[in-house]
């Protein structure tokens, strides 16, 4: 058995759903890359909020809005501080990801010409394709693909051969949710930058694994989603440098993006106000700082050796399956198997397992163009947290044993 330094057993009673069992069975939870678990902790600042100082942030001089607004804006500070990021005005609160995203493609139809091009990687989450399609379909501009190989890594020659003058956008993810590949953020940030090109990492699946410095990296665009790192559904950040975020339109107009409102005009808020109308997920922010609290306390540098140990030994336990292959070998890569039996459909794999009480992802895991390049349906995905044992991926490896003798 390996050693770790985290004590697992002890990290595991934080989390009240790993107790659980399933069709009998103890839980094995492997779909973290979908959504992670939710620890007491996180599960505490939700319970508390709506106990003691639900209230709109922002608006009322009443003591629960100010508590309220104070730590909102403290959540938002953690998070300027656990990514690096120069001001806290530079972290956009928005419902996620998919939201980050949507609100830089919106706004970058008013930078964009006809012919213009916009690189996206091969191995990107459909998030990450359909905003940028429409954006190029408001604008005549051009979608170009970054090739990656069959390891599941870009091929960087094809990306520099691919950047010209004509370049405005550069869009990939930190670590494909789908292959695990992690991708060299700051060579492609840097040769971008040399054509003037702005660039967008998606960090969704990056951001439980990997402490990022976005300063260090000098992205110019990076997206979060706080239910993939211990914190709930429905909130995220976008991360923008200041001179872009000043130069974008708001995306949505409402409350609370505006200075001054009247029929004739309207004049916007600074940031990061411009950028959050409405009444935002207050609960939901204030449980991200908190999730981003629970794991910090642990240690990004722990959990990722731990979880580097728990796909080396899985790799290395579901490879002794005869017939069985990974998709996405990439030599840097974290926290994802993607694999297939010969002549076995991944579904069927996926409900076998299920019945001892196995969770894992089976399909394109909203990355069709990855399963068109390697020619199949998807795939079984199983993805690992720190909260994951050694012990589980022995189930897993029995489970999908137990499923190829009924199968084949
Ligand atoms: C999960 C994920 C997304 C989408 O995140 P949402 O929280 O659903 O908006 C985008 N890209 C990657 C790589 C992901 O893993």
């Amino acid at each position: 058995m390996i050693e770790t330094t985290l004590d697992i057993q002890a990290i595991r009673k934080d989390f009240p759903i790993l107790q659980r069992e399933v069709n009998g069975k103890p839980l094995v939870y492997l779909d973290n890359a979908a959504t992670s678990q939710t620890p007491q902790q996180v599960i505490d600042a939700i319970v508390d909020y709506y106990h003691r100082y639900n209230a709109n942030i922002h608006r009322g001089v009443h003591t629960l809005s100010q508590e309220a607004t104070d730590a909102y804006e403290a959540a938002r500070q953690k998070i300027q501080k656990h990514f690096n990021i120069a001001h806290s005005h530079e972290v956009i609160m928005t419902s996620g990801t998919t939201d980050s995203i949507n609100l830089v493609a919106n706004g970058f139809s008013s930078f964009l010409k006809k012919n213009d091009e916009i690189l996206v990687s091969a191995m990107e989450h459909h998030s990450n394709i359909v905003p940028w399609q429409m954006l190029c379909e408001r604008t005549g501009a051009v979608l170009k693909v970054i090739p990656m190989n069959l390891e599941g890594e870009l091929i960087m020659e094809e990306y520099h051969k691919l950047l010209s003058e004509k370049t405005k956008l550069v869009f990939f993810n930190h670590v494909s949710n789908a292959l695990g590949t992690i991708n060299p953020v700051k060579e492609i940030v840097d040769a971008a930058h040399t054509v003037g090109a702005a660039v967008l990492v998606d960090g969704a699946q990056a951001a439980a694994h990997i402490k990022t410095d976005l300063q260090a990296l000098d992205v110019d665009f990076y997206t979060v989603s706080a239910h993939k790192m211990c914190g709930p559904t429905g909130v995220g950040i976008l991360y923008g440098k200041e001179e872009w975020l000043k130069k974008l339109p708001p995306y949505q107009g409402g409350g609370e993006m505006i200075a001054e409102v009247t029929f004739e005009k309207t004049t916007y808020a600074g940031l990061p106000h411009k950028f959050e109308a409405g009444t935002p997920n207050i609960c939901g922010g204030i449980a991200f700082g908190a999730a981003l609290d629970y794991m910090n306390s642990i240690g990004f540098e722990v959990i990722a050796q731990y979880e580097d140990e728990l796909v080396q030994y899985a790799t290395e336990q579901l490879l002794t399956i005869e017939g069985l292959k990974i998709y996405g070998t990439a030599a840097n890569k974290t926290s994802v198997i993607s694999f297939n039996i010969d002549g076995i459909h991944p579904y069927d794999i996926g409900t076998i397992v299920d019945k001892l009480g196995i969770a894992v992802r089976t399909g394109h895991h909203c990355a069709q163009p990855i399963m068109d390049f390697y020619k199949i349906p998807g795939t079984v995905r199983a993805s690992f947290s720190f909260y994951n044992t050694m012990e589980e991926v022995d189930k897993l490896v029995e489970g999908v044993n137990r499923a190829k003798n009924m199968l084949l």
